[in-house]
Formats: C-alpha cells, sequence, structure tokens
C-alpha cells in the first residue's frame, strides 16, 4: 500500500540528499515502523500523529515578489498571511504548522520543496499575490502544477516565479533507474489526485468568504509546486498590482481576516489527507 511517509523515505534515500542525513530524519525512520512488524492494535487505539501542513511565505530577502501599487512588497504580504494561519491553529493538537521561512531570507525554490520533504508534511501550500499584467485582475486563485499552462496569465506568473531560482529536479542517475522511476510515478499520481482535491476544497470554501479571479481552479508549471511525493498547491491571494486587492493585502486587519478563512479551509483539507 502506499504511504507518503515511505516514498518519502526511498526518495531522500535513493537520492541521498542532505535531509535524509539529518539526525531528525534518522530519528524518524528508526521510529516507523517495518511492513513485517507485529500485529497492530486496533486503529482506534492508535495515537494518531498531529497532520503536518507546511506553509511556504513566497518570495524573501533579495526576492521582494511583486510590488504593489503604493510600493506594497509581496514577501511582507505573504510572510505575515502564513504567520497568522499559523498563530489561528497553534492552539490545535492535531495540526503542526511549519513555515519555509519564518523572516525575510531568501530560500531557494528546490529548498522550500526540501522542507516539505524533511517534515513529512501531508499538505504543502505556498502563499502568493503576485501582479498581473491586467490592473483589472483581482481576486483570489489556487494553482495546482501541471506541464501546460491553462492560459496566459497563468504561464507568465509561474515563469516569473521560476525564473527567481533554478528549476528543481531529482538527480537520479546513480540509482537503480527502473525501480525509481516505478516509485516517482506511484507517488506522482497520488500526489497529483491529492493536489487536485486541496485546490478544489480551497477554492470552493474561499468563495463564500472572499472575492474570487474569475476561473480561480488554475495550472501552471510552478517549480515549488514540484514534490512528487506531497500534495502542493499555490495559492494567489490577491493581485498586489489591483488597488482594491492591494489595499485589502496591505492592511494588516483585513490581512488577518483573509487569514483566518485560509486557515479554516486549509485545516480541514490537511486532516483529510494526514497519513496514520
Ligand atoms: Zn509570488
Amino acid at each position: 500500500m502506499y504511504t507518503r511517509r515511505l516514498v518519502i523515505t526511498s526518495l531522500l534515500g535513493l537520492l541521498g540528499t542532505a535531509a535524509a542525513g539529518t539526525p531528525a530524519a534518522a530519528a524518524r525512520r528508526a521510529r516507523a515502523p517495518l511492513p513485517e512488524s507485529k500485529p497492530q492494535p486496533p486503529a482506534a487505539k492508535i495515537a494518531r500523529r498531529p497532520a503536518v501542513l507546511v506553509l511556504d511565505p513566497g518570495h524573501g530577502g533579495r526576492d521582494p515578489g511583486a510590488i504593489g501599487v503604493t510600493g506594497t512588497e509581496e514577501k511582507d504580504v505573504t510572510l505575515s498571511i502564513c504567520k497568522h494561519i499559523q498563530q489561528q491553529l497553534a492552539p490545535r493538537k492535531d495540526i503542526k504548522v511549519l513555515l519555509t521561512r519564518d523572516r525575510d531570507v531568501y530560500v531557494t525554490l528546490p529548498g522550500r520543496v526540501a522542507f516539505a520533504h524533511e517534515h513529512e508534511a501531508d499538505l504543502f501550500i505556498s502563499i502568493h499575490a503576485d501582479a498581473a499584467p491586467n490592473h483589472a485582475a483581482r481576486g483570489l486563485s489556487a494553482y495546482s502544477r501541471s506541464e501546460r499552462a491553462s492560459d496566459t496569465l497563468a504561464r507568465q506568473l509561474a515563469d516569473r516565479e521560476n525564473s527567481v531560482d533554478t528549476i528543481f529536479g531529482f538527480d537520479t542517475s546513480h540509482t537503480d533507474k527502473q525501480t525509481t522511476a516505478i516509485l516517482i510515478d506511484l507517488a506522482r499520481r497520488h500526489s497529483r489526485n491529492a493536489s487536485l482535491l486541496a485546490q478544489r476544497r480551497i477554492v470552493k470554501g474561499m468563495g463564500h468568504e472572499v472575492r474570487l479571479l474569475e476561473n480561480p481552479m488554475r495550472s501552471a508549471n510552478f517549480a515549488v509546486l514540484r514534490s512528487p511525493a506531497v500534495p502542493s498547491v499555490l495559492i494567489e491571494t490577491g493581485f498586489l498590482s489591483n488597488p482594491q486587492d492591494e489595499r485589502i493585502l496591505r492592511n494588516a486587519q483585513s490581512r488577518a481576516k483573509l487569514a483566518h478563512y485560509l486557515a479554516k479551509q486549509i485545516a480541514s483539507v490537511t486532516l483529510d489527507l494526514r497519513e496514520a
């Protein structure tokens, strides 16, 4: 049976990444039950681990992201929203929220994906507030990964995001190619379906609370969504190039409200994607 943890552990092992060698990762592997271990107690009696949600505040440090009409920087907006969501969910015992960055630093795109792998995330959500050439474009939208972008705007956004960093790719040159291919394919299909489910649920839920962009279910080839093991969604919370959206995103109170709605939707999906 597929388990995300098994696939992530195998991938890290196969690829010999730094994350696989960390003491925390080794300890987790040591704790992970082997398939041939003793019969397990009934499911109800097993204490479930908290669901792991990795939030990724887009941009940071030398990469400000989009700049709003009055100078608001995307990197500050995304960090603030992610911190709000983390605070909102902090009292809960059933979900653990981790941030790929908690201050104004630059984190590479592969580094963000590797962070989700290292922490065996059940869901990875990258938060953005980009600019669109059409300044009338406004509202929330969510992206899943696809080789083919859903439209020109989607492709332009992904191209700009990806250009800040090298493109993430697994170096599988030194491994058993067939095994790796099967493993990655299996994991990729599972993650793809889970990503689409998460995207649909978040957009539907948010549609009751905030303004959505036209065609809010979008897809593009974002490097930060390329994990084959962790379901991943990129949320454009709004457009800093639109004066009304910028007003909402730069105001601490309205940002907190947006984060409150996001926390509710994202937490519910993360719990449903949690593995025992
Ligand atoms: Zn962005």
